[in-house]
């Protein structure tokens, strides 16, 4: 990160008392503005330093490093916030938005503001320093993603929420600042424009054909099969037509879902198996890039719906969003995604 800018942190940033949501008065898009952020840990150089498990704040042991607990699968005689657990979920130590407060929406002449209310956890995926999920065993990826269900439900708990974004980031060029294995999952009182992009071109299509276009879309790739990564009995693994970027991979269901947490007990032990085994390749055939993951849900505050299909969608960063990109919204991709498919489909693991 460059020194100037740590220095205007350090030195000169004055901090908001809330954290804001502010709306773009010519395109529908939501921007957070939350100084917390600002005190997290930022890397000066290239990579992220490698973190002794003594000072890492999500290894077993050092639990005190974290604030207190809001779930964890752990051991039955183990009590919370010590060790024993296998997978533990604490809110964000620099949240990006305050989780006490209403979501008041503010208007300034042409300005919306929403006052910057929900919810920032962070996922501890496994007790070692181990900075991989792919390098988890399967039953401890089942429990990562027994955890996601469980925190998604919670939110729904919470009616100032309308959208619970589950995502990882791996790698310093992946935007993550601690190593050690985690997801994230904010709560948002307003459902994000790429979501709500999806929701309504899905809408639209239901409206035409009257079918989802996600099980359209997974019967003609299973068809043609050039873009297969790999499959389960219930599951894809699939890397779109459109792919933004290289090696872009979408996981979905085979049989329609809109909510991810309505995923059955028995399902999550087989969508384990073919995240991992995703990740295996893209970590075996590709040096373990950086890269992000998110799960694309529907909204949280409505019942199932017949045109949305949840889905994960993982982006490794081979290369840095620049200028046209920034510019356009359009995407320049170097490797078509039917040869990516290939390479990870012959990648052995
Ligand atoms: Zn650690
Ligand atoms: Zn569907
Ligand atoms: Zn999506």
């Amino acid at each position: 990160m460059n020194r100037a800018f740590l220095e205007f942190l350090s030195r000169h940033l004055l901090p908001l008392a809330n954290p804001q949501f502010r709306k773009d008065p010519i395109v529908d898009r939501w921007v957070i503005v939350s100084t917390d952020r600002a005190q997290r840990p930022f890397s000066s150089h290239g990579d992220t330093a490698p973190a002794a498990k003594t000072d890492c704040p999500f290894c077993e042991g050092n639990e005190r490093a974290t604030p207190t607990e809001a779930f964890a699968l752990r051991d039955r005689q183990s009590s919370p916030n010590q060790s024993g657990w296998q997978v533990r979920v604490v809110p964000n130590k620099f949240p990006a938005l305050a989780a006490l407060g209403d979501a008041n929406l503010h208007n300034e002449g042409t300005y919306d503001s929403i006052d910057g209310v929900g919810a920032h956890e962070v996922i501890v995926e496994c007790p070692q320093h181990e900075k991989s999920l792919a390098r988890l065993s399967h039953q401890q990826v089942s429990k990562v993603v027994t955890t996601y269900r469980e925190r998604l439900l919670a939110l729904k708990e919470d009616r100032r929420l309308a959208y619970g974004m589950l995502f990882k980031n791996v790698g310093e060029a992946a935007g993550a600042s601690i190593e050690h294995c985690h997801a994230q999952l904010i709560g948002l009182p307003m459902v994000p424009v790429m979501v709500r992009d999806e929701l309504a071109g899905a809408a639209k299509f239901l409206d035409r054909h009257q079918r989802c276009i996600f099980c359209d879309l997974l019967s003609r790739e299973l068809a043609a099969k050039h873009r297969i990564v790999c499959t389960t009995e219930r599951f894809i693994a699939v890397t779109p037509f459109a792919s933004r970027f290289s090696f872009e991979t979408w996981v979905l269901p085979r049989t329609h879902q809109s909510h991810f947490e309505d995923l059955e007990p028995a399902d999550i032990d087989e969508f384990a198996s073919i995240l991992k085994a995703v990740l295996m390749k893209l970590d075996a055939g590709l040096g373990r890039p950086a890269y992000n993951y998110f799960i694309h849900t529907a909204p949280l505050n409505v019942p199932p719906q017949e045109s949305y299909h949840w889905h994960l969608e993982i982006l490794p960063c081979f290369s840095r969003v620049a200028g046209f990109e920034w510019g356009t919204g359009c995407y320049i991709n170097p490797v078509p995604p039917e040869q990516a498919a290939a390479f990870l489909r012959g990648t052995e693991i």
